[in-house]
């Protein structure tokens, strides 16, 4: 049976699902193993090409953390990353995590961008903000080449500590991209009131980009960014013909599974060093 009941301690009878108690039970687990992790070992960055329309050339690569624990096995981003914030473990995290994605591009004999994603966490932390700055000044990597990804949901409970952690970052010449543009509420607000550079279209329109709606809205993104002088990349693009009304509407840069999944960075340099395109 999915639901069982149990009695508590005060007598009361709670009726919980297996699968939610799975889910705390494995969620505790992953807590633990992140406690205990060796941050340098276990943790991985992937790198998925950014391309250049209608060039199709390689201009950077969004950096996505990848974690091989060797009791959990593979454990999603998405989960890690949501426990590693709730547990107070993030900042540790993100400045392992930048720190290899940074040497690891710096090896590159290219002028590649870096893009990497920050949590709610890390951009209301005046702390973080220093290690990451400090990170980019010691590696000598020119910060215009540095992108830090951030969601109109990281934003929203501090607006505050955010806007002046994100001033910082703008400040010693960072890049800011809006990420997962046009999945929230006040996408709009937020893009008129802080620093934004880019923005990242959601890869769920360019997954309906045959109906009508959808390719609605990714013209009207396309056509303010160009008004307000911001870049745009669309992301999640998986087949030829995305591709193809992509570059009707002129759009500049796209990332997904059609160029390139996310690769580790001994393809990412030896794909680089063949001369292959993407
Ligand atoms: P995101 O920042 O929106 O990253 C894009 C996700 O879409 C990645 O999933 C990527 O592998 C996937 N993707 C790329 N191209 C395609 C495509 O063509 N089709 C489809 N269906 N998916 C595509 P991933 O790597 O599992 O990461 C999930 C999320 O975890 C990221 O979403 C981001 O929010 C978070 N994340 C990953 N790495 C980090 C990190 O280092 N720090 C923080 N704070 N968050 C991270
Ligand atoms: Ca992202
Ligand atoms: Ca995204
Ligand atoms: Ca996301």
């Amino acid at each position: 049976a999915l639901y069982h009941s149990k009695t508590t301690s005060r007598g009361r009878t709670t009726v919980y699902s297996t699968e939610h108690e799975a889910r705390i039970r494995s969620e505790r687990a992953i807590e633990s193993a992140l406690q205990n992790a060796d941050y340098n070992q276990e943790f991985e960055v992937h790198f998925q090409p950014v391309v250049l329309l209608p060039e199709r050339v390689v201009v950077g690569f969004e950096a996505l953390a990848r974690w091989d624990n060797p009791v959990l096995g593979k454990v999603p981003p998405d989960t890690f990353i949501a426990i590693a914030e709730r547990t107070g473990l993030i900042h540790r995290l993100t400045v392992a995590l930048f720190k290899k994605a940074v040497s690891q591009i710096t090896a590159l004999p290219h002028d590649l961008y870096l893009s990497f994603n920050l949590s709610a966490h890390d951009i209301t932390n005046a702390e973080t903000v220093a290690a990451l700055l400090e990170i980019i000044r010691g590696n000598g990597i020119d910060p215009r080449l540095v992108t830090f990804e951030i969601t109109e949901t990281s934003v929203i409970d501090s607006y505050e500590a955010a806007e002046t952690c994100l001033r910082t970052l703008r400040a010693a010449g960072v890049k800011l991209a809006l990420d997962d543009f046009g999945t929230g509420y006040s996408s709009l607000g937020y893009l008129h009131r802080l620093p934004i550079d880019c923005v990242k279209i959601d890869k769920s329109f360019v997954a309906g980009l045959r109906e009508p709606v959808a390719s609605g809205v990714v013209t009207s993104i396309l056509n303010l960014c160009r008004s307000m002088q911001i870049n745009c990349v669309v992301e999640g693009v998986e087949e030829s013909d995305q591709l193809a009304v992509l570059e009707t509407m002129q759009c500049r840069y796209v990332q997904g599974y059609f160029f390139s999944r996310p690769m580790p960075f001994d393809e990412v340099r030896n794909t680089l060093a063949s001369g292959a395109t993407i």
